[in-house]
């Protein structure tokens, strides 16, 4: 995961706070000079100790080098810890997590104040960060040209994996795999719930509902070229129409085991309306029509 071959590149982070710091933590380790700023300069302490240079404001650390990492809480943050500082010629990557709306936002706002600009979406925790063979990786996008002159530097903390010049997209990517990962840890908990009362040891029913998850991801592939082809019934094995059948009973044993039903019912129910529509035959892949409604999905500027 770490480029070791990359030369020392000096650059500045934008928050300390637990992201921050395993990130500038990685940097310092791998060699580059890393200069931080937080808002709360206690916590840019540990970083100084192990060799990063504190700066004293924002605009400070901005000014100090051209490549300029913010990873701050939110969107509101990075416009608020940004006002005062002068971006011109610098290369502005914003760590920081937000909806694709704002990073085509933050990357108009940005151009327009001189620089060039790089969204992400950060795939990992702290203590991912650096550690080799952790799986840990984040999506960029924006300006090309940015990344590929960083990218040596990018990937020193966690792989990198441009998705695009939309700024947008980076967010985009990192919260549509977030959003199937709540789905599925929903699921989790609603069958952990279905055995909570019966003389079902959760570690010995884990093993089972992890293999049998892992046995059903294959599907995803089966969902995206059933949606590039827009045909919905060719190589179904479970038509939606048994699955309907078969929700009715995943229902009626939450009911007998004492289970609130409220995170399966959402689900449920799209797919009997789907079904109503009279798509039985289809895979459960056309519940997708359902959910995509007509919303303004462009903004602002791309990088
Ligand atoms: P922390 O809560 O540990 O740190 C938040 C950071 O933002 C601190 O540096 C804090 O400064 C700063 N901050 C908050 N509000 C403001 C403000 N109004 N102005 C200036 N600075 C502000 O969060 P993380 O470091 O864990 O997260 C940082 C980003 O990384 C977030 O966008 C998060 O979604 C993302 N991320 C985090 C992951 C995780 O597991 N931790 C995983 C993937 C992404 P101060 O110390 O002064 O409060």
């Amino acid at each position: 995961m770490t480029d070791n071959t990359t030369s020392p590149t000096p650059l500045s982070l934008l928050g300390a706070g637990a992201m921050g710091t395993a990130l500038a933590r990685a940097w310092l380790a791998a060699g580059h000079p890393v200069t931080v700023w937080n808002r709360t300069p206690a916590r840019a302490e540990a970083l100084a100790a192990e060799g990063a240079t504190v700066a004293a404001s924002a605009a400070e650390a901005v000014a100090a080098n051209r490549l300029v990492i913010a990873c701050l809480l939110d969107d509101a943050s990075v416009g608020t810890t940004l006002e005062d500082a002068d971006l011109t010629g610098r290369d502005l990557v914003n760590l920081t997590t937000g909806t694709p709306r704002e990073g085509r936002e933050r990357a108009a706002w940005a151009q327009a104040r001189g620089a060039r600009f790089l969204d992400a979406g950060i795939m990992a925790v702290p203590p991912m960060i650096g550690a080799p063979d952790s799986g840990a990786y984040v999506f960029y996008s924006g300006s090309a040209a940015s990344f590929d002159e960083h990218r040596g530097t990018l990937a020193v903390p966690a792989q990198t994996r441009y998705v695009g010049a939309d700024a947008g997209f980076a967010a985009l990517h990192d919260v549509a795999l977030l959003s199937a990962m709540d789905g599925m840890f929903g699921g989790v908990l609603h069958a952990f719930a279905l055995v909570r009362r019966e003389d079902i040891a959760p570690k010995e029913f884990a093993p089972l509902l992890s293999d049998w998850l892992t046995a059903m991801a294959p599907w995803i592939h089966q969902v995206a070229e059933q949606l590039e082809s827009s045909d919905y019934r060719t190589g179904v094995v479970s038509s939606l129409a048994m699955q309907v059948a078969a929700n009715r009973t995943l229902l009626r044993t939450a009911e007998e085991q004492g289970v609130s039903t409220e995170l399966v019912v959402p689900l449920a129910d799209l797919m009997e309306r789907r079904m109503a529509q009279g798509y039985g035959d289809e895979d459960t892949t056309g519940v997708v029509e359902l959910l995509v409604t007509d919303t303004d999905t462009t903004a602002t500027a791309t990088a």
